[in-house]
């Protein structure tokens, strides 16, 4: 006979056996946006075998770039037409097929514009609860979020048979593509054309800068800017330091920039390195956004700003002057 301790960790294995997560890989067919990578590091906490369902066009290198990422045993593949434009209203079938055939006990997609359309979807068709923007993994069945913008952070435990997550990449490290070799195989075939939409065409933003979400270093712009002019001073300094530029709500509002810059609670989740926040007065808002960064500027004329207690680093200054001159500097 086994002892309870002994008898309790074979359990466990075999548990973790049985626990099977699929991700639903985010690209753009010839590459896979970064945060799948950090999707892939959520699963493994999970424990398990991780398979990876890679649906597009022609969508052969995203699928074999994420076959070689370690800890990915399967990489399901479906191409086709209906994947045009990646709609929910075409990926959930064959999200829902995948399921019917291999009964994965969790299913897994980053918690991006993409992951929120889809996963909600495939949640209700499932009859599930979709447990959304997780930040930690505490166990197979337990999993950390944060509510009310940011300021509590909840741990819940997942009663439903198959676990549906959104992951907050910012929250996980990446997981390198290399060191496996998954198995690369057709996922289930159907007929997988919604009614419902039609994908027409896509106009995306151009920019040699770096991709906002993934950016290492970020200047962002609030409000004390004035004008959509003024971002120039941020351009300027962002240049310099290899930097994405992000804004405050008000400074998107106020139609400084495009809403694609705004970072916080209904904008952007960011961690980078280095976040200077200039001109921003700190909102609760706007920190649920990007008080995860590991060094954290603010410049700010207002020596009560908000901004500063979350701040590694306070510069107490007119931002016209001080921009320019740290630009000069660099
Ligand atoms: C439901 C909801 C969701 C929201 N979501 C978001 C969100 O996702 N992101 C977000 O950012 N906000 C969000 N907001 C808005 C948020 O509450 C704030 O209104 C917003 O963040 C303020 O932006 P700001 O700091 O640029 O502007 P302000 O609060 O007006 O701050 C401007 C700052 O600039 C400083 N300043 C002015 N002139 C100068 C100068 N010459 N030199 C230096 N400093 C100067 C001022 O001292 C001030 O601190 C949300 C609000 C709600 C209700």
């Amino acid at each position: 006979m086994f002892s309870p301790c002994t008898r309790n960790l074979i359990l466990s294995s075999q548990l973790r056996r049985f626990q099977s997560t699929l991700i639903i890989a985010e690209h753009n067919n010839e590459a896979l946006t970064a945060v799948t990578q950090n999707t892939l590091s959520a699963a493994k906490k999970i424990g398990g075998e991780v398979s990876v369902l890679v649906a597009g066009t022609k969508c052969g290198p995203a699928a074999e770039a994420i076959s070689k990422a370690g800890g990915v045993s399967k990489v399901l593949v479906a191409e086709s037409d209906a994947f045009k434009g990646f709609t929910p209203e075409s990926l959930t079938p064959l999200v829902l097929a995948t399921q019917k055939q291999f009964n994965f006990t969790h299913i897994l997609a980053p918690a991006t514009a993409f992951g929120k359309a889809l996963l909600p979807r495939v949640a209700a068709k499932l009859d599930v609860s979709p447990i959304t923007d997780i930040i930690g993994v505490k166990d197979a069945n337990t999993f950390i979020r944060t509510i009310y913008a940011g300021n509590a952070v909840l741990t819940l435990e997942a009663k439903d048979p198959i676990k549906v997550i959104t992951v907050r990449g910012t929250a996980f490290p990446p997981e390198p593509l290399e060191g496996g070799s998954g198995a690369v195989e057709k996922a289930p075939d159907g007929s997988y054309k919604s009614d419902l939409v039609e994908w027409v065409s896509q106009e995306l933003t151009k920019s040699d800068r770096p991709e906002l979400t993934s950016a290492k270093n970020i200047v962002s712009g609030g409000r004390g800017l004035k004008s959509g002019d003024n971002f120039k001073l941020l351009y300027d300094l962002a240049d310099k330091l290899n930097a994405a530029v992000g804004a405050s709500r008000a400074a998107v509002d106020a139609g400084f920039v495009p809403n694609d810059l705004q970072i916080g609670q209904t904008g952007k989740i960011v961690a980078p390195n280095l976040y200077i926040a200039v001109g921003i007065s700190g909102a609760i808002q706007h920190l649920a956004g990007m008080k995860d960064s590991k060094t954290i500027v603010a410049i700010n004329k207002d020596p009560e700003a908000p901004i500063f207690q979350v701040s590694d680093l306070g510069l107490v200054a007119d931002l016209f002057k001080a921009v320019p001159e740290l630009t000069s500097k660099l």
